[in-house]
């Protein structure tokens, strides 16, 4: 169990804090309006009613003690930036602010955030991308080029081939690390690991060569 605060009640914020409590960690809430610490009170851990762009309101609870805060201020682009400047200063661990807009990235990449959501663009993007990419059915960025995705076979020409033979480093530049077999099994990609129609893949490559494979897969 580990125990979080989260700076701003909004809809990304209270998801956050549901999520934490769910999972079974403490969660420390934090909001100006006392509308939104009463919906928590009985949600949170602890709530309270404060300006987080307050230093003394940081210190009094401690903040560099917790395992990490996340600054669910969106709108106010002010209080953000301020809170997470002061976040950041009092030696906070795993500082995630979440942004509106591209311009707040910036800023809050430079005041030093640990990492930074956009939730309305990710989710954009994930949409965009499961539109015109319908084979793949989850992936994560592990680089600005590389990529970690999930797959199905569905090619008749890969069925009943070992990776080996598929050839698939060689011939699409994309790796399996791992595989969900049909029959139940699951195991890391080895050189004699058997694919077979329907199978769950999971490819590691640059973007551009697992979109390409995910459409000859
Ligand atoms: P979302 O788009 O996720 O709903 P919002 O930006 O609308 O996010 O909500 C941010 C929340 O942060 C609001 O509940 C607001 O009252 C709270 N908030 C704004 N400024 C501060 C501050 N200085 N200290 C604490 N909470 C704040």
């Amino acid at each position: 169990m580990k125990t979080f605060c989260v700076i701003g009640l909004g809809r990304f914020g209270s998801s956050v804090v549901k999520n934490l409590i769910e999972d079974g960690h403490e969660v420390v809430a934090i909001d100006t309006d006392t509308k939104k610490i009463d919906n928590f009170k009985d949600i949170a851990t602890h709530v309270m009613i404060a300006d987080a762009t307050d230093e003394r309101v940081l210190k009094n609870i401690e903040i560099d003690k917790f395992d990490g805060v996340v600054v669910a201020i969106g709108k106010n682009m002010q209080a953000s930036i301020l809170t997470t400047m002061l976040v950041v200063e009092s030696g906070a661990k795993n500082v995630v602010a979440k942004a509106t807009t591209d311009v707040q990235v910036k800023v809050l990449t430079k005041v030093g955030a640990g990492k930074i959501i956009q939730p309305e663009k990710d989710a954009g993007e994930r949409v965009a991308d499961n539109l015109a990419h319908p084979d793949i059915s989850d992936y994560l960025d592990l680089s600005a080029d590389y990529s970690f995705v999930k797959m199905k076979v569905k090619n008749p020409k890969f069925a009943n081939l070992t990776l080996n033979q598929a050839n698939l480093t060689q011939d699409y530049g994309v790796n399996v690390a791992f595989i969900n077999k049909t029959d139940g099994t699951a195991n890391i990609g080895k050189h004699d690991t058997v694919i077979s129609i329907g199978d769950t893949l999971y490819v590691v490559g640059i973007k551009k060569d697992i979109e390409k494979f995910s459409e000859i897969i």
